[in-house]
């Protein structure tokens, strides 16, 4: 796409961010990987070293073997979620969250890293969970996770077991063949039918029912922003295409709509 395509459409895009006053985000992987965390397609991520279909919902409840392969593959994967700092695209969400035009936030990441950017947590819906909890799935407790991966990383534990009921815990993630958490997902929707303006940052679209979002938008009238460094099958949606990295065009975004420079400083 040549470069003044790329400025045209930020231009459009933030002329539609400046003129709205209830805008829904979405969020996936795209948005996190200038802080150092592999989407699924990066070469070499830890996620490509697994094979997902055998670390579902179902094998996890099912078999010793699979909880232990999966407590195997998080422990790797915690401390790289833990530790990662939010990057410029994080912090204008936030920025948008301060100025009173975002109406809510759903983001496909497990990485917590828009509440460390400064989102709220009243505004923010975590669809598929969070790596940095875990609960029990038979009693649903609530488990630290730091404490786990202490135990986890010394070897005094291999799966951890539920001290309440002696069940099974889980990072609190959606797994794959997990059903998505009913609340949440209802409010989503319910966002994408009254936003004046949806934008999608850093996502391929391609996973639902949290794809057919951008879908439900459009029909009610909501102008679409898709925000990625590659096409989307939800392109033809949009009103402005961004393709760009997702920290600078963010940054450009808010910029062009006045309402400042989200690199300048850390989140609040
Ligand atoms: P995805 O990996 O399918 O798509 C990410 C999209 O972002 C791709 O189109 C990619 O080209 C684009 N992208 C990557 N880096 C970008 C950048 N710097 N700027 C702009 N675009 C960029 O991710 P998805 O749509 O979120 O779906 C995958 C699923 O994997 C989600 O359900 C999510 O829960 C899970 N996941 C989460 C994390 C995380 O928490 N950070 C990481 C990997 C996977
Ligand atoms: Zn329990």
């Amino acid at each position: 796409m040549p470069f003044s395509d790329v400025a045209d459409a930020t231009a459009r895009a933030a002329a539609l961010l400046e003129a709205a006053r209830s805008v829904l985000v979405l969020t996936g992987a795209g948005i996190s990987t200038e802080s150092g965390i592999p989407d699924f397609r990066s070469p070499g991520g830890l996620w490509t070293k697994y094979d997902p279909r055998k670390l579902t919902f179902d094998l996890f409840c099912s078999r010793a073997e699979t909880r232990r392969d999966y407590w195997r593959l998080a422990t790797q994967t915690y401390p790289v979620l833990r530790d990662a700092e939010p990057n410029a695209a994080h912090r204008a969400v936030a920025a948008l969250e301060r100025a009173g035009k975002l109406l809510c936030l759903v983001t496909q990441n497990v990485d917590g890293l828009h509440l460390k950017a400064g989102n709220s947590r009243e505004r923010t819906i975590e669809i598929h969970g969070s790596s940095l909890r875990a609960t029990c799935i038979d009693c649903g407790a609530e488990h630290d996770r730091e404490e786990l991966h202490r135990r986890l990383l010394a070897g005094t534990v291999e799966v951890p077991v539920c001290e309440a009921c002696g069940g099974r815990v889980k990072p609190a993630t959606i797994s794959f063949g997990q059903s998505m958490p009913e609340e949440e997902t209802a409010r989503a929707f319910a966002a994408a039918e009254v936003c004046d303006l949806m934008i999608v940052i850093g996502s391929s679209l391609v996973v639902y029912p949290v794809a057919s979002l951008p879908d439900v938008a459009v029909k009610a009238g909501a102008p679409l922003v898709i925000v990625n460094n590659e096409a989307t099958p939800k392109d033809d949606l949009a009103a402005a295409l961004v393709r760009g990295a997702a920290g600078e065009s963010m940054t450009l975004l808010l910029r062009g709509a006045g309402l400042g420079e989200p690199l300048s400083s850390r989140s609040r």
